[in-house]
Order: structure tokens, then C-alpha cells, then sequence
């Protein structure tokens, strides 16, 4: 007989969850010790009843949770999840379909299409595009860059996929020295190297200073590969997209925009000069996952040429029934073979969210950004030392009595996070510590801004 009971103490015990959100410590209270002694011990022999395992494991990982999901979690890039994406999400789970072809299921694919020309729409992206929903922006730079290597070669009359990169002509690299680690990641994965790649300086924001990019494309006989990126992780700003494409098109380069959240700032008219020129470039990386609010993981790979992006990724084999035509086979977008559907929560909350939507969340985080840092900015010890133009906020704190403010930065962040009013994180930023405000929830009010700066300010002694 079918039970279904354990999918009701699931849903309960996700409602004590996120109805006690706002108000629990945002850092976590536990121990590694603690998390082993409640959720260890030997496999057991016999199994236990699907509601007491479900309920058990509730309670057991509580104390280890951190409230990323909630109102005043300003770490990382993280992002929430809305209500109607983790509706979606468990649908996902139920329905448990294999989104790697049309064939294993219908309206998975479907689903990605109509989700992918909406997000094509919203960034104001070529409408031909090629798209892949991968686990986030990681392979979404991956993905990306598999198909500029693909491209770059093919027109130097190599074929990558065939032959491999042994005996290929050289592919140079011209990224910034601030590019996101997941880049160098990718281009590591991709056999294109590291320490090979050209880096360029930045300027005192964090973006690729433009000026540089001819000079080391005068350099680059061959092939060629820019990496540019919207949303510096740390400072948040946002490379002059227009320049860079434009002095890669004199020389034949591909551009590769890391747009992890700061593409999204296409989407708010008050922001959307951050992204100037955007479209021009050739391929985007992007995340669901953090600004757009929906649960982990999901990531966007976009690349104008679609064939590219097909050619590098697409998967054959005698018994996989593929699609006639017009049908989208997701496992020819992506890495992956066999795959969630996670084009449905990307679906269900663009729907829900609506053009005007999407825009109000993108502004509203850059809004409460700018409001923490002008309430920091005025108290004594305290600076700012980015230009708040999206959501990022980088903040530094002189001892009140003097002394080291690198030693002290890091003593408030710590005090901070033990504090539990919220949660953020620390960082280096041009040689200086700093503490580092990420404003990606969908739920973050000024009231949470307002309580999270008297905390801040509380473990300064300003
Ligand atoms: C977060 C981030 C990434 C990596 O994205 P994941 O979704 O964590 O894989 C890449 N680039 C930038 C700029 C980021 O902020």
C-alpha cells in the first residue's frame, strides 16, 4: 500500500523550518562533535519507518542549519528560496523525471524551453541562443568556455571535440586578475591552463581595466578567449562590457561574460547601465540559485552560437531515443547525461515573479545595500571601500582606541557571526581585510538592514 504519510512530516517540519527563519540565530549553534554524536552510529540492520527517519533528521541537523535562507544572511553570494521555488522544487523530487531527453520526459524539456527564452528575454539576450540548466555558475563557466574552445579551434581548422587539445593550435586566455576562481576552475578542467592564461590589472573597483585589452590582444597570434565579468564577488562591479567586446571583435576573440549575479542587474532599470553592452558579448554564465532565489543548484550557460554550444556538449549512443527536430534533448546543452529537472523551479518562479518582479528583487537587494552602507558609512571607525553600485558592501573598522585595523575587521566580523543577528562573512580586498555584505534574499526588509547595522555597529563600538 502506498504511505505517504512521511511526505506530510516533511512538509511540517519545512514549515517549522521557515516560519522560525527570521527569528533563529542566523550562524549555526552546534559542533562537529554534536552533528556526529545525533546523526552517527553503525548502519542499522533492520530499516526505521520513513516518518521517524524524516522526523529524526529534522531535528538532528536543526542545530548544524544555517539560516542562509533567511532574512539577514549577508555571507557569500547565496540567495534564498522563494516560497513558489521550493513548491516547485519538491514537485521536481515527486515527479522525479529524467531531464535528459525529451523522451524520458516531455514536459521537463518543455519546461526548459519555455523557461530558457523567458531568461533570454530578461537579459535582453539573443532569442537563438543556445541554453543548458547546469548545478550552477561553475559549470555554467565550464559549459560556457567548452564552447568557445570549441568555436575558436573550428575556426583555426580544429576539431576539439575529435582530437583533443594534443597538437592543437594554441588557445590564449586574456581574463582579469580579479576573474572568480570557478573560471580558473573551468579553465582548468578544460586543459586550456592556469598559469598559461594573460592576466590583466584591474582598476581600484575590481573591473578589467579595458585600456589594457588591446595591447594583449596585439599579443595574441591565434585563437583567443576574453573573459570578462559582471559582479566582481567581493565589490560587486561590473566590467565595461561594451570596450572589452568591442576591442575583441577587431581582433576576432571570443568574449566570455562570469555574470554569476551581476547579470541580473539587466534586469533593473535603475542598474541595467552596469551591464551596458552585454548582448554583444558571446556567451554568459549565470545563477538561478543565488539572486534569482530559487534552491540549489541551479546555473545558466548561455552562448549566442548555439551550434557551438551543441557541438561541445551534445551526447550520442545506440539506445538513447532522441528527439526528431524540434524537440530539445537536454542532454545536448549541458555536461550531464542523466539529470534533475531543474528547469522547473526556474519556470515556476519567473512565472510567479513577473517581469516587474524579478526587477523589484534585483533593485530592492541594490536598495538595501546602499542603506546599510550609508548607516555604516556615518559612524566613526567605520569606512566603506567600494562604490555600492549593486549589492555588494565591502566594510572596514579602525579600533576605537587605534591600532591594527586588519586584526580588528576580522575581530568584528568573528563577533558578528557569534552575535547570530546575522551572518556575514570576511574577505581580502586589495591587499586590506574587510567585512563583506552580500544583499541576494528575497525576504530582506530594511528592518532586518536596520537591526543587522545596530549589530554590526554593537560589535565595533561604534
Ligand atoms: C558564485 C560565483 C561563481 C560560482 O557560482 P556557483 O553557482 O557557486 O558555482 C562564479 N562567479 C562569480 C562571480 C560568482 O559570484
Amino acid at each position: 500500500m502506498l504511505d505517504l504519510e512521511v511526505l506530510d512530516t516533511a512538509a511540517r517540519a519545512a514549515h517549522r523550518f521557515l516560519v522560525g527563519l527570521a527569528d533563529r540565530p542566523v550562524g549555526p549553534r552546534t559542533t562537529p562533535a554534536a552533528l556526529r554524536a545525533s546523526l552517527g552510529g553503525e548502519l542499522p540492520d533492520a530499516g526505521v519507518p520513513a516518518t521517524q527517519v524524516i522526523d529524526e533528521l529534522a531535528r538532528a541537523v536543526d542545530p548544524g542549519l544555517l539560516a542562509s535562507a533567511g532574512p539577514r544572511f549577508f555571507g557569500f553570494v547565496i540567495g534564498g528560496a522563494l516560497p513558489v521555488a521550493v513548491a516547485a522544487d519538491w514537485l521536481t523530487s515527486a515527479w522525479d523525471q529524467n531531464a535528459g531527453l525529451y523522451a524520458a520526459g516531455p514536459a521537463a524539456s518543455v519546461v526548459e524551453e519555455v523557461a530558457a527564452g523567458w531568461l533570454l528575454a530578461l537579459f535582453g539576450l539573443p532569442a537563438d541562443s543556445g541554453v543548458g540548466f547546469v548545478t550552477g555558475c561553475q559549470m555554467a563557466n565550464f559549459t560556457c568556455l567548452a564552447a568557445a574552445r570549441h568555436a575558436v579551434l573550428r575556426r583555426a581548422g580544429w576539431n576539439v571535440e575529435a582530437r583533443g587539445l594534443q597538437g592543437a593550435p594554441r588557445v590564449h586566455i586574456v581574463l582579469s586578475e580579479q576573474a572568480h576562481s570557478t573560471v580558473f576552475a573551468a579553465l582548468r578542467l578544460l586543459g586550456l591552463g592556469v598559469e598559461t592564461a594573460m592576466r590583466l590589472p584591474a582598476d581600484d573597483q575590481g573591473r578589467l581595466r579595458a585600456d589594457a585589452v588591446p595591447a594583449a590582444l596585439a599579443r595574441c597570434d591565434g585563437p583567443t578567449i576574453v573573459c570578462a565579468q559582471l559582479g566582481n564577488v567581493n565589490s560587486g562591479a561590473c566590467d565595461d562590457l561594451a570596450a572589452i567586446v568591442a576591442a575583441a571583435r577587431r581582433h576576432g576573440a571570443w568574449v566570455h561574460v562570469d555574470g554569476a549575479f551581476g547579470l541580473w542587474a539587466k534586469t533593473a532599470e535603475r542598474r541595467r547601465e552596469l551591464a551596458h553592452g552585454v548582448e554583444t558579448a558571446d556567451s554568459w554564465a549565470t545563477d538561478a540559485h543565488k539572486w534569482l532565489n530559487v534552491p540549489y543548484d541551479n546555473g545558466i550557460a548561455i552562448v549566442r552560437d548555439a551550434a557551438a554550444l551543441h557541438a561541445a556538449m551534445a551526447t550520442g549512443g545506440e539506445y538513447l531515443i532522441k528527439g526528431a527536430g524540434d524537440v530539445r534533448d537536454e542532454l545536448d546543452w549541458v555536461p550531464e547525461f542523466s539529470r534533475r529537472a531543474r528547469g522547473f523551479t526556474v519556470y515556476a518562479t519567473l512565472r510567479a515573479l513577473g517581469r516587474a518582479g524579478v526587477a523589484r528583487l534585483i533593485e530592492g537587494s541594490c536598495t538595501i545595500a546602499e542603506r546599510m552602507a550609508e548607516r555604516l558609512r556615518t559612524a566613526p571607525g567605520v569606512e566603506i571601500l567600494n562604490e555600492v553600485v549593486l549589492n555588494q558592501v565591502l566594510v572596514r573598522f579602525t579600533p576605537p582606541g587605534g591600532g591594527d585595523p586588519d586584526a580588528f575587521t576580522r575581530e568584528v566580523v568573528a563577533r558578528v557571526q557569534a552575535d547570530g543577528t546575522c551572518w556575514l562573512s570576511g574577505s581580502v580586498w586589495r591587499g586590506q581585510a574587510v567585512m563583506r555584505i552580500s544583499v541576494t534574499n528575497w525576504a530582506t526588509t530594511e528592518a532586518d538592514a536596520d537591526r543587522s547595522v545596530a549589530a554590526i555597529l554593537r560589535a565595533a563600538g561604534s
